[in-house]
């Protein structure tokens, strides 16, 4: 492995006059992903994803991103199409010992190169093996093979070196497939080794929205979007809610920074109520980080949810601060004996209820003797739902001091969509309670 390790820092001396001529033309790349069991839908194709993030945010285009199966005839025609299009193309996969591992070879014939053996990078798999006392098969010899002219790139986590090989006005790299292999191959060495081809620098914040639709996001900030350009502002829903991305392209990272900078800072003077948290900031980061700030603790009761406000709230390290107590009161029974919810408010209001949500959410302020104490109860479905209680209605309550705050939410979706997102509700309206004090 260390052999071939000097073998790529040679890459970088041999290619320098290419670069020159690329960045005044700007590169533009394509993503080619190998693997029957992709097109099956057998596996997710997160190498492509992965791959896109990194080349965007080195300023590099990514116009198009294809899959194909194992199959020689096929592969090479992509290989072809992608290469008369594309200036940069990124194999991922098929670079395996089997048979149906055919990326090798195939763009050794498509770039009309022979294959030659590489005396060091076998040597680096017979080590690799002699290191896990495993006997190497004949089938790895040809992961030593290496298109004439062409350069092994460093994988200390399996046995297939990535390859890199530079033809004329073209770049083709050709990466493992496992996950495990390529991301840190890509991030140590192709990275750095793009990087000499972006142009200036390119930045990007993440703002976390909660508590409005996308819709309405939107048109708070419709003038800003518009017309954006450099930083541009691009709004997306995401699983863990709505998510504003600024990014700025700049020849110095302290210029994009403030260009970044000043643009969040009009997004935040019309958002800022929503805005609960940056980059990798979370929502249950942001209530543990408030709650610590105000000098708060805070105990929960959870019905429908089920622990799920307790779970990620416990996700947070040194949330023990702030949570002594969860409790999940799932049946009447103990609503009323732990959180001492009248029996004859259960009866007559419901278990899913504005005056029962109250009460639990005093209850366990009570029990747990923090500042605040949450609740949540509702109908998470399928079934249950009634024209009073209909499916996804939540009852969220917060005990603060000797006020209640409460919120009715109708959500939308199945079972685990609405307990997920009843759970937010709650820690968000933790978030807006501790924010207004
Ligand atoms: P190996 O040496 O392990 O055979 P390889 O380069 O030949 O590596 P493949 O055989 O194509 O890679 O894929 C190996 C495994 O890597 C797949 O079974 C899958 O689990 C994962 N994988 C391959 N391609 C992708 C992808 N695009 N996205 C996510 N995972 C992938």
């Amino acid at each position: 492995m260390k052999v071939y390790q000097k073998i790529y820092q040679n890459i970088n001396q041999n290619i320098n006059q290419n670069i020159k001529q690329r960045k005044e033309k700007h590169m533009n790349a394509e993503i080619l992903s190998v693997g029957t069991e992709l097109l099956l839908g057998d596996i997710v194709n997160t190498n492509t994803q992965y791959i896109a993030k990194g080349l965007a945010e080195l300023g590099i285009n990514v116009y198009r991103q294809s899959v194909v199966g194992d199959n020689r005839n096929r592969l090479k025609k992509s290989m072809e199409e992608s290469l008369q299009r594309a200036d940069l193309l990124i194999i991922t996969g098929g670079l395996g010992p089997t048979t149906d591992d055919l990326t090798r070879e195939v763009a050794a014939e498509v770039l009309g190169k022979k294959l030659i053996l590489d005396q060091s990078i076998l040597d680096g798999i017979q080590g690799f093996f002699d290191q896990i006392k495993v006997p190497m098969e004949k089938s790895n010899n040809k992961q030593a093979y290496l298109p004439e002219g062409a350069f092994p790139i460093e994988n200390p986590n399996g046995t297939s070196p990535g390859i890199l090989i530079e033809t004329g006005e073209k770049i083709v790299m050709m990466l493992p497939g496992p996950p495990r292999e390529l991301q840190p191959m890509f991030d140590n060495h192709i990275k750095p080794y793009l990087n000499k081809y972006a142009q200036g620098i390119v930045k990007s914040k993440v703002l976390h929205v909660f508590g409005i639709g996308e819709s309405t996001m939107e048109a708070m900030i419709e003038d800003l979007i518009e017309g954006q350009d450099n930083p541009s502002i691009a709004p997306y829903c995401m699983e863990q809610g709505l998510i504003l991305r600024i990014t700025a392209r700049a020849r110095e990272e302290n210029t994009a920074d403030e260009m970044i900078r000043s643009l969040e800072e009009k997004v935040q003077k019309r958002l800022g109520e929503y805005i609960y948290g940056v980059d990798h900031e979370s929502l249950e980061g942001a209530v543990v980080k408030a709650l610590k700030n105000k000098g708060y603790t805070l105990s929960v009761a959870e019905s429908c949810t089920g622990g799920l406000v307790a779970a990620s709230i416990t996700n947070v390290p040194g949330a023990s601060e702030v949570f002594p107590l969860a409790l999940v009161t799932y049946s009447d029974d103990s609503k009323t004996n732990l959180l001492g919810v009248p029996k004859d408010i259960i009866k007559s209001r419901g278990a899913v209820s504005k005056e029962t949500a109250c009460a639990m959410a005093k209850g366990i302020q009570k029990i747990g003797g923090t500042t605040m104490g949450l609740s949540i109860t509702g109908i998470a479905g399928p079934g249950g739902g009634t024209a009073n209680t209909p499916l996804g209605l939540v009852h969220i309550a917060l005990a603060f001091d000797d006020k209640v705050v409460h919120e009715e939410k109708n959500l939308l979706g199945d079972r685990n969509r609405i307990r997920q997102s009843a759970a937010k509700h709650a820690l968000n309206l933790v978030r807006k309670v501790v924010r207004e004090q």
